[in-house]
């Protein structure tokens, strides 16, 4: 059988497995995909055993941009995200570097919750790893304009310059911003220590404005819950996102697309019931 992985460290909380194995299920597919948990200080040498056998593997945090370092070959997404969430053995024995996050942000909002990004207002919440990853997938939606706002106002000066030629990108800190926007995308990682990323309420145009958090969780996240208090017409969680950038691996490893919705609907179901 196909072997596949993620790997990360810590990975025991990692949904990729059962995503996977649903995707397989669905698709008649027979594979295998396993959580690897890399040592910290040897991600190189787990992968390259992993793949003396393995045909695919994910990569989560803390390994992404060491992953882009490993791959032999990289997608031109990858290579402008600087990081790389999925490895693909081709048949020369040479490792492919892919990046589906954005692909993954961009699939759940378009799809999944209806949202046509075209000429829509877009603000980006952080300049770190997430964030990079779906700058370009989100231009690539012909958005009037995409502002990345960083805590770090360097970082994200230097993802606006760097994606300059793609679109409509500029950057701002949080305290800079006072109009409202149509879309929030908080790619911070403030949501996992219940803290909010320090944005004005006027940039919520209430019965209008969507926001989504990358970050996911039983409850909605700290982020969610501000948004929804300050009249935002809808919230999503990364939840989607999650199962989209899953769905896009399995494409690239596999040559099919597996539907997203059932598997999205079995993970909703198992985190609300905690
Ligand atoms: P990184 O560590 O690479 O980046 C963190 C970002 O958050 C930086 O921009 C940092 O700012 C900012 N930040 C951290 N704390 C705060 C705070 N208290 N206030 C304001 N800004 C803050 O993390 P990632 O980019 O890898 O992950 C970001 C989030 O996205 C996480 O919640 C992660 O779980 C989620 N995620 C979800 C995915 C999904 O599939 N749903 C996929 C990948 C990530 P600074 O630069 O100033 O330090």
């Amino acid at each position: 059988m196909d072997r596949y992985c993620v790997f990360g460290n810590p990975i025991g909380h990692s949904k990729s497995p059962l995503i996977h194995r649903l995707f397989a299920e669905q698709t008649g597919q027979a594979l295998t995909y396993d959580a690897v948990l890399a040592p910290l200080d040897d991600f190189p040498g787990c992968a390259r055993a992993f793949f003396a056998t393995g045909r695919g593997g994910n990569v989560t945090v803390p390994f992404k941009e060491q992953a882009f370092e490993l791959a032999d070959q990289l997608s031109a997404r990858a290579e402008r995200a600087g990081a790389v969430n999925t490895l693909k053995k081709l048949d020369d024995g040479r490792l492919l570097g892919d990046n589906t996050d954005g692909a993954g942000l961009v699939r759940d909002l378009t799809r999944n919750a209806g949202l046509a990004l075209a000429g829509k207002r877009i603000l980006l919440l952080g300049a770190g790893g997430a964030a990079r990853g779906v700058i370009e997938p989100l231009l690539a939606e012909k958005p009037a304009a995409l502002v990345i706002a960083n805590r770090t106002l360097e970082k994200a000066e230097n993802l606006a310059r760097l994606f300059a030629e793609l679109g409509p990108v500029s950057a701002s800190g949080f305290d800079w911003l006072e109009e409202p926007v149509d879309l929030i995308v908080n790619g911070t990682s403030a949501s996992l220590a219940g803290d909010l990323p320090p944005i004005s309420p006027r940039l919520i145009q209430p019965g209008h404005t969507f926001c989504y958090d990358m970050m996911y969780g039983k409850e909605p996240t700290a982020f969610n819950r501000w948004a929804a208090s300050h009249g935002a017409a809808r919230t999503l969680d990364g939840l989607g996102m999650l199962v989209e950038q899953a769905a896009e691996a399995f494409l690239l490893w596999r040559g099919v697309l597996p539907d997203s919705a059932p598997v999205l609907a079995e993970l909703r179901r198992q985190l609300a019931e905690g």
